[in-house]
């Protein structure tokens, strides 16, 4: 089940710097604006595009996830 908006802290989400670009925040569908620091949908607090966490879905998942 989806998280509540704001719902979670860095630490239950588990925020944390990210190997790959490809499963960071700047290729979430739940970081806005989509730059190098903004926000996300469900992480309170300041995002980077560089970072990752457990919540993280690809933007252009062709999975059919809803
Ligand atoms: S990876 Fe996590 S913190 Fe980053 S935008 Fe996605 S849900 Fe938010």
């Amino acid at each position: 089940m989806a998280p509540k908006t704001w719902g979670l802290s860095k630490e239950e989400a588990r925020y944390r710097p990210s190997a790959k670009p490809e499963v960071s925040c700047i290729a979430c569908t739940w970081m806005f604006p989509r730059l190098s620091v903004g926000s996300c949908k469900y992480v309170r607090g300041m995002v980077k595009g560089s970072d990752t966490c457990d919540e993280f879905e690809a933007l252009h998942s062709k999975g059919g996830k809803t």
